[in-house]
């Protein structure tokens, strides 16, 4: 993807200027192509062909439709998609591409009034992720699911039930506990699969604290209710374009949760998940997945741009060796990508300065 975008970015005449003007400086007068992008010129640089503003891809025009369909995924609405795209990409105008090209779907038009908010907050919420979880069920096109939602993160967890029993969603909670860990406490309804004795076994069994609606806690389940809104709309939109649910829901957990620049993934797993957008990120620190258009994917670190293994952060995902081999193999095409350093090296060998949020989370 980065090859296909510096081709394009080559072959676009706006961006030719921007180019030039990276390598050989903003003249006073600049040009009319040069305007959208004069006034933070600072922050663009060029990586192996591709224009960056900061931590964002600068996207040519021949490419912007395709990046807008790869946004619109899951049709998250608006403001999500802006929120998604921020963090990735830019180009003079998006926010409004963006929702001249959502204003023309109808099936984001259909929901367009009962957008999801993130679920009100009722509940003190643990400063760490899955100690409290939400859990409740929910009926969709004659089947029925279990959603165990995260407080801290609103990260959902979707099942398919089998059966209405209380085995079989127990069953259910405790694979998801088993990815996870053990929650403290776990908030849910009265509702047979909860109330049931072999429920009560359960909570002893795993030790964590079960919360229902009571009197003392009327709205308690809220925050599970306003999971199973939001994943029941995202598989409707789903189902109602012929689309994939699993991408749908990757889609909404990798979107930056509203007033936060982080979604419930990066908070839940304190990573960021690789998504379809991610081909146009190189900001997925400690160690860069690299999306090549053969479809390997390389682990490079900049600080062995060659294959050097050692991991220096204190997240870092290991470089496996025959990652690190893969890497060294093909150090032509490798594009060395910076870890926590602010300096960056082209595959030229050109050693470029990058301002640090550039690199850091
Ligand atoms: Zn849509």
């Amino acid at each position: 993807m980065w090859e296909k975008i510096a081709i394009h970015t080559k072959e676009d005449e706006e961006l030719k200027d921007v180019l030039n003007a990276v390598h050989f400086g903003w003249e006073s007068d600049h040009a009319q192509s040069l305007k959208p992008y004069y006034h933070f010129r600072g922050d663009i640089t060029e990586i192996d062909g591709v224009l960056v503003k900061g931590p964002k891809v600068i996207i040519p025009k021949t490419l912007q439709g395709d990046m807008l369909k790869k946004i619109h995924e899951g049709h998250l609405g608006i403001e999500k998609c802006q929120a998604r795209a921020r963090q990735v990409m830019y180009w003079p105008n998006i926010n409004n591409d963006i929702e001249n090209h959502i204003g023309r779907c109808g099936t984001c038009q259909k929901h367009r009034y009962k957008q999801a908010k993130e679920p009100m907050e009722q509940h003190e919420v643990p400063e760490k992720t899955w100690r409290k979880i939400g859990a409740d069920l929910f009926t969709l096109f004659g089947k029925n699911f279990l959603v165990v939602v995260d407080y801290t993160s609103n990260y959902p967890e979707v099942a398919k039930l089998e059966d209405l029993s209380s085995t079989n969603t127990i069953s259910h909670m405790k694979s998801i506990m088993a990815r996870h860990g053990l929650p403290s406490v776990v908030v849910s309804d009265n509702g047979p699969q909860f109330s049931s004795r072999e429920f009560r076994q359960f909570v002893m069994q795993y030790g964590f604290k079960h919360v229902t609606s009571s009197p003392e806690y009327p709205q308690s389940n809220g925050k599970a209710e306003k999971a199973v809104q939001i994943v029941k709309r995202l598989l409707k939109k789903a189902k109602e374009n012929d689309e994939d649910p699993h991408l749908a829901l990757l889609n909404y957990r990798t979107s930056p949760l509203s007033g936060s620049d982080r979604s419930p993934g990066e908070i839940s797993m304190n990573r960021k998940l690789r998504t379809k957008l991610s081909s146009a990120e190189k900001n997925m620190s400690p160690c860069t997945i690299q999306d090549d258009d053969d479809d390997r994917e390389k682990y490079v670190c900049v600080d062995h741009p060659s294959g050097g293994a050692t991991a220096s952060t204190n997240q870092s995902k290991p470089v496996t060796p025959k990652a690190a081999q893969s890497s060294h193999s093909t150090d032509q095409q490798s594009r060395p990508v910076s870890t926590m350093s602010d300096v960056r090296t082209t595959r030229s060998g050109r050693i470029i300065n990058l301002p640090s949020r550039y690199v850091h989370d």
